[in-house]
């Protein structure tokens, strides 16, 4: 069958004919898959960690929805069914044990299309069916290829609603109404993150370091959030009439971690969810403020099982209202190999329809 395939961590993307793996499992046919920042990095050999499953050539892809088509005795599945498969598989610690390897403790997993698994960008594949998470609604199945950077986000607002606990931090009529959600980050997961926390309530302003895109601008437009593009406005001038009551950054670079620490309100939350590899060009003073002013900043990577289904429910609930079609910006065949190193006007997500 026709499977995308990468050498790693040397990169390089193309075509191949891979056999389907001779392990026991139901059989999965392939519907979408996703293309996101680090299937490029991948393919570009940026991504140091990535590694075959076997032998030197790895299927990539880890964003994908697939249809059940033969399943095992012992299985719940049935024909038909559709389901999201998860990334990261559990290695041996106490955490990968309790079924969370999104909290591994010491870094014994496998992650498909990514490092030590084959990833999904292939026709079919044979999977464990613990690691398969059902989408009930048929109507979501074009939507739900975005279930795998949505569960990021449902963790986001896990760990959101444990911090927030720390203090009263609400709005006096008990809503979130009056708080404001600074996303920094207008690509994929930056517009997730803005749509679950404006759905929370909270008023979200997107921030970029570029001019965004029309067609960023009008999904931020049709969902009521605000945006704000550092290279031509500034961030503090903002923050003077609407103060950064919390912060999220999908961008990953030294300098954001400083501009929320020098910006975000007494008590604040911020969540790191980005990496770029990008080292810090001069010592930030970050601390100080960070202790001062009873700042919790928090890494989150990854998801469980239970946010994957979350993220299922959300698209369910309110992927037609916030129009989620729009973050798909184009559908290709698995031919179309350029899409990993060109970038089309417009961009947001790219898929590949394998059937
Ligand atoms: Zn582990």
């Amino acid at each position: 069958m026709k499977a995308i395939t990468t050498i790693p961590p040397g990169g390089g993307v193309k075509l191949s004919q891979v056999s389907l793996e001779n392990t026991k499992g139901v059989r999965v046919k392939t519907y979408r898959t996703g293309i996101c920042g680090t299937d490029k990095e991948i393919a570009q050999g940026k991504l140091t960690f990535a590694r075959p499953e076997i032998g030197s050539s790895l299927v990539m892809g880890h964003e994908a929805v697939g249809i059940i088509a033969e399943s095992v005795e012992d299985s719940t599945f049935k024909e038909g069914d559709i389901v999201v498969p998860m990334v990261r598989r559990p290695g041996g610690c106490r955490m990968c044990r309790l079924g969370r390897q999104d909290y591994c403790e010491d870094g014994d997993f496998v992650e498909a299309g990514i490092r030590g698994k084959n990833g999904f960008m292939r026709e079919e594949f044979i999977d464990d069916p613990r690691f398969l998470v059902k989408v009930d609604n048929p109507s979501i199945r074009d939507l739900a290829v975005l279930t795998e950077p949505l569960k990021n986000v449902m963790k986001m607002e896990e760990t959101f609603q444990f911090l927030r606990t720390r203090i009263p931090w609400y709005c006096e009529d008990s809503t979130l109404s009056c708080k404001n959600m600074y996303v920094f980050g207008t690509g994929t997961e930056g517009l997730l993150i803005s749509i679950v926390f404006k759905s929370l309530g909270m008023n979200v302003v997107a921030v970029n370091r570029h001019p965004l895109s029309e067609n960023v601008m009008d999904f931020l437009d049709r969902n009521r959030i605000d945006y704000l593009d550092t290279s031509s406005e500034k961030l503090d001038a903002k923050v003077k009439d609407l103060p950064m009551d919390a912060a999220i950054d999908a961008v990953g670079a030294m300098d954001v971690l400083k501009e929320i620490t020098d910006n975000v309100s007494n008590n604040g939350i911020a969540i790191m969810f980005g990496t770029s590899g990008q080292l810090p060009s001069h010592n930030f003073d970050v601390l100080e403020r960070i202790v001062d002013r009873n700042i919790v900043v928090v890494g989150s990577v990854d998801g469980a099982k239970n946010h994957y289904a979350e993220a299922i429910d959300f698209i369910e609930t309110h992927g037609k209202a916030m129009q989620m079609d729009r973050i798909i910006t184009g559908k290709y065949q698995p031919e179309e190999l350029n899409i990993f190193t060109e970038k089309e006007k417009g961009e947001i997500k790219k898929v590949i329809a394998w059937s």
